[in-house]
């Protein structure tokens, strides 16, 4: 095995031990569960919580069930490893702002919001800065990129790296922050009809307060069973029964939305077994990796305005993407994806640590370290009910996200950010696609 690379599986079998927690609580979650509901929704992250809304506004009954010891899934705002900071685990930039339902909740809650949008501020490459016309020549290749991919994704499906092959540092560069940095996959992994696909990211926003905390206001009246894993779907003969380890929930229809690496994992057992059309959908579009590093600072802020970014690339894929000072918190925040991210994760929370610290100390001198108080580690490859940041499509298999989002029998049907559509791999897509998905249910029980 390259210990550089080990491939997914052989990460998540080292995974394995820390599964599945026990209990707490059963019975009195069991208790609160209706009986025969409409509709049961297996996942509360934006998905799960959006159309449970939908569902409730309609006048429809439905059940939460949720895996996890919280709700939320991939929106999670920490307040408590670094305290006085909300820092967001998963989601933190309300992409597509002007389409995306999670924007009116920050405003109307008075949530503190900052416009973010891409556009690299620095680039260092090994420990040449780049210089002002070579940092702005990204925006120029990514441009010619996206263009040829566009041509080319009206003809076939591959990988990006097929169209443009990378040479020059200014190329590697951007396809760090098109691959690993935005789509969580190294740029021979990206499909050309996958990132063809994706709607225009902006306007962006942060939210000083945790996108985890937008989403969570927006759920707030969702009533969710907690530690209620789902591990057996039953779709054949009348409705769907669920299985549980707190007993089987019989709803006339069901809506999947957990992520992709959750449905590989296998723990859910399907009764009749998944079709192969469907099977196949689940397995060509994998989990990808974005992975934060936290950087608690002492103050120091290294010559960087709040909210600048950077990219420190390095040969061999090794790279790290930055954003400063957010909301003048004294942070820095990395973040590693694609393969690279899933070799640190097989590593540990250390290794990822002690990367982000030489990254900084190659271009800021040995003494950055003594300004780091705290790190941490995002790892949600080790969640069990997660396995990895969100989809991407395999090159060439564009077309398995249309197949995961077609229903099983006409009463199972499929949300999350995976069947989100051009807004795929975000929370404001999971939160559309949930709320979709539950309009076509209710037309179904009228
Ligand atoms: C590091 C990182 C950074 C990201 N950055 C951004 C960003 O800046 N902007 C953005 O828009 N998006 C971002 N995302 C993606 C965004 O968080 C997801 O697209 C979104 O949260 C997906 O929502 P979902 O409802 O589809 O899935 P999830 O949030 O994963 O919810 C699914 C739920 O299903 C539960 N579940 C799984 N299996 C079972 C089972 N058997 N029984 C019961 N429950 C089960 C899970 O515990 C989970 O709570 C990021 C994600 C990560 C990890």
């Amino acid at each position: 095995m390259d210990f550089r690379n080990p491939t997914r599986r052989e990460i998540l079998a080292g995974l394995g031990a820390t599964a599945f927690t026990p209990f707490t609580n059963s019975l009195a979650i069991a208790q609160s569960i209706p009986a025969n509901p409409d509709v049961a929704i297996i996942g509360s992250g934006p998905a799960g919580l959006s159309a449970a809304r939908t569902l409730a506004a309609a006048g429809k009954t439905f059940v939460v069930l949720e895996a996890d010891e919280r709700r939320g899934g991939r929106a999670n705002t920490d307040t408590t490893t670094f305290p006085g900071i909300a820092f967001d685990r998963g989601c933190a930039w309300i992409h597509s702002a002007d389409r995306n339902p999670m924007l009116p909740v920050a405003k109307a809650n008075g949530f503190t919001l900052q416009q973010h949008d891409d556009g690299l501020d620095h680039v260092w490459y090994g420990r040449e800065k780049f210089s002002n016309a070579q940092t702005q020549s990204i925006k120029k290749i990514t441009k010619e990129i996206v263009e040829a991919n566009s041509k080319a994704a009206k003809v076939r499906d591959g990988a990006v790296s097929e169209i443009r092959p990378i040479r020059s540092k200014e190329e590697q560069a951007t396809a760090t922050a098109m691959g690993p940095m935005d789509m969580a996959v190294d740029f021979n992994d990206l499909s050309i009809r996958d990132y063809d696909d994706q709607a225009e990211l902006e306007p962006n926003y942060l939210v000083k307060e945790g996108f985890g905390a937008v989403v969570a206001k927006f759920g707030e009246r969702v009533p969710v069973s907690l530690e209620t894993p789902v591990n057996k779907i039953k779709y054949s003969g009348q409705g769907v029964q669920l299985e549980t380890p707190k007993g089987t929930v019989a709803a006339k229809y069901a809506i999947v939305t957990c992520s992709t690496g959750a449905l590989q994992s296998g723990y859910i057992k399907w009764d009749p077994v998944l079709p192969e059309w469907k099977e196949t959908a689940i397995h060509n579009i994998p989990m990808a990796l974005l992975a934060k590093i936290p950087l608690l600072l002492d103050g120091e802020r290294f010559g960087l305005k709040p909210f600048e970014d950077i990219l420190l690339e390095m040969p061999g894929k090794q790279d790290i993407y930055f954003i400063c000072h957010p909301f003048e918190f004294p942070m820095m925040i990395g973040f590693v994806g694609g393969d690279f991210a899933w070799n640190l994760t097989a590593q540990g929370r250390d290794a990822a640590v002690d990367f982000a610290t030489t990254s900084l100390q190659r271009v800021f001198g040995e003494k950055a370290s003594k300004h780091i108080l705290k790190a941490d580690f995002t790892q949600w490859p080790r969640n069990p009910w997660v396995r990895g940041a969100y989809s991407a499509a395999a090159p060439g298999h564009f077309a398995a996200r249309a197949a995961l989002k077609r229903p099983l029998a006409d009463k199972v049907y499929f949300a999350g950010e995976a069947v989100a559509g051009e807004f795929a791999q975000t929370c404001g897509g999971a939160a559309l696609v949930g709320a979709e998905v539950a309009n076509a249910i209710i037309k179904r029980l009228k």
